[in-house]
């Protein structure tokens, strides 16, 4: 089956919390469950989260400087980025810092991009 025509490419350098439904940030190079770091969420949407992962986002676990401040690093570093299919990750000083993709956004998703990890090729339009 041919690859779909992508019609919306995400910037990296413009990731906002439109894009992302959880953020971590950890220990480069270990487990990634929360036992290195912290998984962090937004009161927004904490709900669908929760739903997504199958267990209800606790209170603590809502950070909302924390989940801006991962997006930020995320997007200062957007040509170091690695793009996977349902999140990305950039690894500085140490620390990984990673953005799991709104379920909404990865949906019709065709793959990393063929010349550069600062965009990503998405076929759903109008998210920006
Ligand atoms: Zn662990």
């Amino acid at each position: 089956m041919p690859k779909p025509e992508p019609k919306y490419v995400l910037d990296l350098s413009k990731l906002t919390r439109d894009h992302v439904l959880s953020t971590y940030v950890g220990k480069d190079g270990a487990c990634c469950c929360g036992c290195s770091g912290e998984h962090m969420y937004v009161e927004a949407t904490r709900a669908l989260a929760g739903e997504e992962r199958g267990y209800d986002v606790d209170d603590d676990e809502v950070n909302e400087e924390g989940f801006d401040d991962c997006l930020e690093v995320i997007r200062d570093n957007a040509e170091d980025a690695e793009v996977n299919e349902d999140h990305v990750a950039v690894r500085l000083g140490g620390e990984v810092h990673i953005a799991y993709l709104h379920p909404d956004f990865v949906k019709g998703w065709v793959g990393v991009p063929a010349k550069s990890c600062q965009v990503f090729e998405h076929p759903m339009a109008g998210v920006a």
